[in-house]
């Protein structure tokens, strides 16, 4: 059965020394040749809003959906060139109260502030044909939070980037992958076309649209795990 893998980023960039997490960063010249070979065997690199169709069954062909966590300004800088150089698009799922700050959420805990892209650089990527999604106000766990707080982080975040940005955003992208049955109910009510998670797996027809599974793509990886998870049943196996 054909597959609609969607692969997750976080940073595009050399990891600093000594920082928390290695795996979140790619480098550079390792995400230029995961493109790259990508293009080689024939894949189309797309945003999540375009993998709709392909995950309805209404559309089929070799895809493959590229997603970067957070909303990272290296993403602009070092992803964009390549994504743009192989006709590729993809969508970035931004925490919209870190527009233009950094990974208040997490820096402590890695020990590295990261850049969030400033309205200016979202527009950026937008205007070169790239998608942004939402990835609530906060990167608060939803789970954890009580109806008007749950709500003010997913519809505040949308309705701030349709502000900034002009233009609907459709893609949600559940921070920490930590979503239940009413976070996924509230998302799909609100309008969202689809919503990604951290479970692991290559997507696949007939999925839940809300609670899609992703391919964590980590630097940590020897470089020949990249093929093997796009091709084979390597992230299948762990559902
Ligand atoms: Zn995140």
């Amino acid at each position: 059965m054909n597959t609609v893998p969607i692969l997750m980023y976080h940073n595009v960039e050399r990891a600093p020394k000594g920082v928390g997490l290695r795996g979140l960063y790619v480098t550079p010249g390792r995400f230029r040749r995961q493109m790259q070979l990508l293009k080689w065997l024939g894949y189309r690199g797309i945003s999540q809003a375009e993998a709709v169709p392909y995950l309805r069954g209404e559309a089929s062909g070799k895809v493959v959906v590229i997603t970067f966590d957070d909303g990272y300004r290296d993403n602009l800088e070092h992803a964009l060139p390549v994504l743009c150089d192989c006709g590729f698009r993809a969508t970035c799922h931004v925490v919209s109260d870190a527009i233009g700050a950094y990974n208040r959420w997490d820096a402590e805990q890695l020990g590295a502030r990261k850049a969030v892209m400033s309205a200016a650089e979202l527009r950026q990527w937008v205007a070169a044909g790239m998608e942004v999604g939402a990835h609530s106000r906060s990167h608060a766990r939803l789970p954890e939070l009580d109806e008007d707080a749950l709500y003010a982080e997913v519809q505040g975040s949308r309705a701030a980037l349709e502000d900034l940005l002009g233009r609907a955003v459709t893609s949600f992208c559940y921070p920490y992958g930590a979503a239940g049955e009413r976070e996924r109910a509230l998302v799909r009510e609100l309008g969202f076309a689809s919503a990604v998670s951290v479970r692991r797996a290559r997507a696949r027809p007939g999925d839940d649209l809300w609670n899609l599974p992703r391919v964590a793509v980590g630097g940590h990886h020897g470089p020949q795990v990249f093929p093997l998870q796009i091709l084979t049943a390597h992230e299948d196996r762990h559902q």
